[in-house]
């Protein structure tokens, strides 16, 4: 049986206010629910104890505070988690929490699905579903919060859920509308608190969003360049066809809030003889030169049927240190979550795309 009461949980502030409005209670009655739904992570209308009795019961006649269904529940050796989420139209996608000592980051679906096709990505071989909405956006943290117990906010600074990484299924900037007021919602003070400081989104290359998301968001940007010249990441990033790299990295340059601080990290999949020599290594320093800049070097993580394999621990220290001797980071990502296919580029949900022959005769959604 569905349940058809209104969901509170992922409303925005303007949301909740006319929910309020339309039961004829007063707006600080919206201030109070946000505070128990985001500070104080409560589902239960009854334990609400600021809210009037007779309120808290009519709530509870009319609506709900739930996080989004979980399918299945995994964790890793490593202890990096991965939740299946289905949300209540029964699509799914899913949600990756990956710790570290003292903090972790979760990572965040946004579509599901992708309307891109990037070569080297699991996620692009599954047929595009649909957008996430910023309430199953916002659904995704909560539940992960839910399950290390993490409510109310931690106001001392100390937070095992301390960073979001917007890196899971999707394209952010493909669904920007709804991951913006998502990523509002998150980051609000009387909530949910996650600084913009704490907050990295991830995009493939959406040129004209870029700025946007800058300037209303100032989140941390990362970049999935993967290749330094146009033809190869035509074929890798196929979305290049569109935004080639030189448009790319101007945006880049142009990133509202990027300095030598607060730097654009470009995220560059280890392909074994595809994009992994010296001389590759040398091309990104020079196209970076005028970008504050930091790399993320990622092992390319197989999975079934893919067309290429991870480049050799030579390969990669051979490139780190070619970066590295340029005066830039380059840290080779350490894969985490790999015996649950939880790490970068191998998550999927049950929708598949058609053979790329059948893709190929679809409209373009881009
Ligand atoms: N759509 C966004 C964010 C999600 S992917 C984007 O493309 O940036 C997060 C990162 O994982 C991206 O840099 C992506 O290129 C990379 N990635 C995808 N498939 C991968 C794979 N099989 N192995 C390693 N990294 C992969
Ligand atoms: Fe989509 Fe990112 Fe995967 Fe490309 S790498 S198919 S943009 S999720």
């Amino acid at each position: 049986m569905t349940d058809e009461r209104k969901n509170l949980a992922g409303l925005s502030r303007a949301e909740l206010a006319a929910e309020v409005a339309a039961m004829g209670e007063k707006p600080f009655r919206a201030k109070q629910l946000w505070h128990w739904i985001y500070h104080q992570g409560e589902t239960d209308f009854q334990r609400m104890t600021t809210l009037a009795t007779p309120l808290r019961a009519r709530l509870a006649e009319t609506h709900r505070v739930t996080r989004p269904g979980v399918a299945e529940v995994q964790t890793s050796e490593d202890r990096t988690r991965k939740w299946l989420v289905r949300f209540d139209d029964g699509q799914e996608a899913e949600t990756v929490y990956i710790p570290e000592d003292d903090r972790g980051a979760v990572c965040i679906s946004s579509q599901v699905g992708c309307t891109l096709t990037c070569t080297f990505c699991r996620t692009g071989t599954q047929r595009m579903v649909r957008n996430l909405s910023a309430a199953e956006i916002v659904g995704q943290f909560m539940l992960a919060r839910d399950s290390y117990g993490e409510w109310p906010t931690p106001t001392d600074g100390g937070r095992l859920i301390s960073n979001i990484v917007m890196m899971g299924m999707g394209e952010p900037l493909l669904n920007y509308e709804n991951v913006a007021e998502a990523l509002k919602i998150i980051m609000d003070n009387e909530g949910i608190a996650l600084s913009k400081r704490r907050i990295t989104l991830s995009t493939s290359g959406i040129v004209p969003m870029m700025a946007r998301c800058g300037e209303e968001l100032g989140v941390n940007l990362a970049v999935s360049l993967h290749a330094v010249t146009d033809e190869l990441r035509d074929v890798l990033v196929p979305i290049n066809r569109k935004h080639p790299i030189d448009e790319l990295m101007a945006a880049c340059r142009a990133y509202p809030g990027a300095n030598n601080a607060r730097r654009i990290t470009f995220e560059y999949v280890m392909l074994k003889d595809v994009n992994d020599s010296p001389a590759d290594a040398r091309e990104l320093i020079r196209l970076v030169r005028d970008t504050p800049a930091k790399f993320n070097l990622i092992p390319f993580n197989a999975w079934p049927g893919a067309p290429y394999e991870c480049s050799s621990g030579n390969a990669m220290r051979r490139f780190a240190d070619i970066l590295n001797d340029g005066g830039y980071s380059a840290p080779i990502r350490v894969p985490r979550g790999r015996d649950i296919l939880a790490a970068c580029g191998q998550l999927k949900s049950a929708s598949v795309r058609p053979p790329r022959s059948a893709a190929a005769a679809q409209p373009a959604s881009v």
